[in-house]
């Protein structure tokens, strides 16, 4: 896995842009570099300082590429911890294309997949738990994930797990030395201290483990199914919300036949939101086929909105209450949203029938915007945001995920032997395997496998 090779490859996105950045990293960056750069001052890339940026041309033979800004970063004071050359480049892709062949011919090899990264990583430069929100934060799309990400960069829950696995390894180091004065039937480890720091971890533990179903939600999207048969305004809705037109608005009924699924953030999270054709029984083989597609999305979905055309049901508000009833006791753990549309149509005799017939509706007109927002606000509500406001760490990684849940497996079993005296040499054995779990998700404990795993789910370039 580790290797000495110069990598290069393109650090901006792939077509064109106003500029373009390349990036070099390894221990020829700087001479494979000095030899195709030609500073306007004529100076020596060799004899540059770290952290400095210099104007001047890439050159192939007598062959002028383009007018560049090369940066130099001297190691270890890089991201990657080598000799890193950035390359800004005018951001054609023909001419990105020409000097990444150049330096190829010249030494340098095509980067893997988060080999930047890796080499990080390997450099000392991140953990690895550091290292994948690297990767988070570049695919975050909306301010909670990106919180979160950038709140695991900065060291996160790791740091919490390094130093609760170094008390840990302290204890082990006793109950180890114990092993050996078996005959003496001594006790270096203070049990009952033993004991508090065991329950420590099992609490860390716990919280981040359950912080895993929000932090899951956040990073890929709360899913929320509009449930509503045709012509109710649910495109309208859509588009209210997303402010833009997206989806396909049309007078005949049962157009919005296909799902259609938009993402969309609200208050920083990302809902999104799975249009579908209601679930009113018809005679129309379309729409039942429609009906059985509507309730596969109820079941993915962990919201359900109810929509209803309040100005065609308000006389058969019977039938809006049975579908109601439908939904809550085939899904009565699932929270939902009953929406009544198009209000402004109704007088005001006709919305306080609404308002009584139909238990916690809450109205809304999606073509004037009315109720827009407070719809916002209840989905807000809906979803459990208790992590986010404290600021509290919050697990997103499946990986880490799985690691702290056997941490916590082996943490239990070592807590039971404390309680029911377990022997020393036992022990040892929960513990180190706890040891091992906890040193997974900080990169204390690692192996090619796994490394290649989380790299190769990295962009060439990062
Ligand atoms: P869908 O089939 O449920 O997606 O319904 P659409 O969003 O396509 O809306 C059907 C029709 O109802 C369109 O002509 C919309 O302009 C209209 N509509 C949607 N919401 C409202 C509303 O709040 N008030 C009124 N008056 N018309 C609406």
């Amino acid at each position: 896995m580790v290797n000495n090779d110069t990598i290069i490859a393109l650090a901006t996105p792939s077509g064109a842009g106003a500029i373009a950045v390349l990036r070099v990293s390894g221990k020829d960056a700087i001479t494979i570099s000095a030899k195709l750069f030609k500073s306007i001052h004529g100076k020596k890339l060799t004899q540059q300082k770290t952290h400095t940026i210099h104007l001047g041309h890439i050159v192939d033979g007598k062959k002028e590429l383009d007018e560049v800004l090369v940066s130099v970063f001297k190691n270890p004071q890089s991201y990657t911890g080598e000799d890193v050359v950035e390359i800004s480049c005018h951001g054609s892709p023909y001419i990105q294309q020409e000097i990444l062949q150049l330096f190829l011919r010249n030494g340098c090899r095509m980067a893997d997949a988060g080999e930047f990264t890796l080499r990080a990583f390997l450099n000392g430069k991140l953990d690895l738990s550091q290292a994948e929100a690297v990767a988070d934060l570049i695919s975050s799309d909306n301010e909670a994930s990106h919180k979160i990400a950038m709140q695991q960069m900065r060291g996160g829950f790791s740091s919490e797990i390094a130093k609760l696995r170094e008390e840990l390894l302290n204890f082990a180091s006793l109950i180890e030395l114990e092993l050996d004065f078996a005959e003496e039937d001594v006790e270096f480890a203070d049990r009952t201290q033993f004991k508090a720091l065991v329950d420590r971890i099992s609490f860390v533990l716990k919280r981040l483990i359950d912080s895993f179903a929000v932090g899951n939600v956040i990073k890929n999207g709360i899913p929320v199914a509009i449930v509503g048969e045709p012509n109710v305004g649910k495109s309208t809705l859509l588009n209210a919300l997303l402010n833009e037109e997206r989806a396909i608005v049309s007078d005949i009924a049962g157009t919005t036949r296909d799902t259609i699924e938009d993402e969309i953030s609200i208050g920083g999270i990302g809902f999104r939101f799975i249009d579908t054709a209601g679930i009113r029984e018809t005679k129309d083989e379309v729409e039942s086929i429609g009906i059985k597609k509507t309730f596969e999305k109820i079941e993915q979905s962990q919201v359900t909105v109810y929509l209803f055309d309040s100005s065609n049901s308000i006389s058969n508000l019977e039938q809006v209450t049975l579908e109601i009833e439908k939904i809550k006791n085939k899904y009565p753990q699932k929270p939902l949203l009953i929406i009544a549309n198009k209000i402004d149509r109704l007088d005001d005799t006709q919305l306080a029938r609404l308002q009584n017939e139909i238990e916690g509706v809450h109205l809304l007109s999606a073509k004037t915007g009315f109720g827009v927002e407070s719809l916002t606000h209840s989905l807000l509500e809906l979803i459990n945001q208790g992590a986010l406001r404290n600021n509290e760490t919050i697990v997103t990684n499946t990986r880490h995920y799985d690691a702290l849940l056997k941490a916590l497996e082996e943490i239990k079993k070592v807590s039971e032997g404390i309680d029911e005296g377990l022997s020393g040499d036992l022990m040892a054995i929960d513990i180190r395997q706890a040891l091992y779990h906890l040193g997974e998700i900080t990169g204390q404990v690692t192996n090619d496998e796994l490394l290649g795993n989380i790299f190769a789910n990295f962009c060439i370039g990062k």
